[in-house]
């Protein structure tokens, strides 16, 4: 049996984020990813374009994960705005004191960075591809088996394995879960004219699209709807797919050209509200996952690992009960109002309905026209909710906003 301090089951964004974090501050961790790494299938880091917000780059900063190397696109501005409706909505990241709400980066990308790290910290050991399928726990710790037939074990065990988490399913913690009967296609396309810094959210009567800065005058594109119709769209020609974008933008980025392989996610809420238990906690889509109207997921799941390590942080046994609980406490604010902003985001602006139609088309004009809610939005595309964690904080006032 290998001792370890800390045994993470997923080696996706949150997992490995989460472990280099961990070993950074001295812990010895084991980390099980069942797909290997030349797999180009890799769940987690696929072509999806990630808005990264201005707390989460500090997070990957200050975790050294954020090299020259890796391309981000910066978002300066955002504009928000509906279909056939009243209600534009522009927020300045300039306005709110800062140079960038963050930045986008393929998810790809960070991947390579992220399994780079973990495969050369000399505190983590890799596990892959292996795959955690039982565990146990008693007072002291929690020990893991894993199909290999390797067993493990360690204080705490972290389930970062994702929306159908084995090892919360395992631990049997409640998680109440949603079926919007949505799916997100992704793509990128070539835009004749596209302003710098820029990302856009456009409200449809069939759900929301969002148009995200790449390198080389490329867009990313999530388009949302029911599930059926995007099978259907899956299998449009490149000339009616174009087309059809055109139409429900209501504007053409002076041409647009060249779309890219499309790929598409089922969209689901999950909520895990007491993500803990017995030497055990999960973190990422394992304890919560939203709908990507107001990319918040990975957001909120980097939010956690900085509040799990702030928790653990002089703990010499990182599995206490007391200290789960203490970080469970911490976090639930942040991980509620997450869940429920974004939710309410979803619902609002897609249900077909005349009434909900007309109200959301108020709420972006009053947004527009009420500086402290267009405060709030901003405050929540930048990600620093309350209490902030010491990794997302910024370095030196000097710094702030600085999204390269
Ligand atoms: C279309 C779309 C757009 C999005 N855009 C954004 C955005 O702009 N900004 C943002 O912040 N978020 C965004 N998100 C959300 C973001 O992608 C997720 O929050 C993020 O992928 C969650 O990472 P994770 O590591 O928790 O889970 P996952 O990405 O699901 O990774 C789970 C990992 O666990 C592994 N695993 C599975 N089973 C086991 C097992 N038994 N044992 C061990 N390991 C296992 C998997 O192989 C995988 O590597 C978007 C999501 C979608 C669908």
């Amino acid at each position: 049996m290998k001792e370890f301090d800390i045994i993470v089951s997923g080696g996706g964004l949150a997992g490995a984020a989460l472990a280099v974090a961990l070993a950074r501050r001295g812990r010895r961790v084991a980390v099980i990813e069942p797909t290997e790494r030349s797999e180009p299938a890799q769940p987690s880091y696929d072509d999806r374009t990630l808005v990264i917000n201005a707390a989460s780059l500090n997070i990957l900063r200050a975790l050294g994960l954020l090299p020259d190397t890796l391309t981000r696109m910066p978002v300066a501005r955002i504009e928000v705005s509906r279909a056939g409706g009243f209600g534009h909505l522009a927020l300045e990241a300039a306005q709110h004191g800062r140079e960038f709400f963050g930045a986008v980066i393929v998810a790809r990308e960070l991947g390579q960075v992220l399994l780079q790290a973990v495969e050369n910290h000399p505190e983590i050991e890799f596990f892959c591809p292996d795959r955690l399928v039982s565990f146990e726990t008693d007072q002291d710790k929690a020990t893991v088996e894993l199909a290999s037939g390797a067993v493990l074990s360690a204080p705490l065990l972290v389930g970062a394995d994702g929306n159908r988490s084995r090892v919360r399913k395992l631990a049997g913690m409640a998680c109440q879960r949603h079926d919007y009967g949505e799916s997100a296609m992704i793509f990128n396309i070539q835009a004749g004219l596209a302003p710098a810094a820029t990302a856009w959210e456009r409200f449809t009567p069939q759900g929301p699209l969002a148009l995200l800065p790449q390198s080389g005058g490329r867009l990313g594109v999530v388009w949302i709807d029911r599930s059926e119709a995007i099978s259907d769209t899956m299998t449009w020609a490149d000339q009616r797919l174009m087309d059809r974008l055109v139409e429900r933008l209501g504007q053409d980025f002076g041409g647009l050209s060249r779309p890219g392989k499309r790929a598409c996610y089922s969209l689901v809420r999950q909520r895990t509200p007491w993500p803990v238990g017995r030497r055990v906690v999960v973190v990422g889509n394992a304890a919560n996952a939203v709908h990507p109207v107001s990319a918040q997921g990975f957001n909120l799941g980097l939010r956690d690992i900085g509040g799990l390590v702030d928790c653990l942080e002089g703990q010499n046994d990182p599995g206490r009960d007391s200290t789960l609980a203490r970080y469970a406490r911490l976090r639930q604010n942040d991980q509620d109002s997450t869940v429920r902003y974004t939710d309410t985001l979803a619902r609002a602006f897609t249900n077909p309905s005349r009434l909900a139609g007309l109200l959301s088309g108020i709420g972006l004009a009053a947004h527009a026209g009420w500086p402290t809610l267009g405060a709030r939005l901003a405050q929540a595309a930048m990600g620093f909710r309350e209490p902030v964690c010491s990794l997302a904080r910024d370095p030196e006032a000097s710094s702030q906003g600085q999204a390269a």
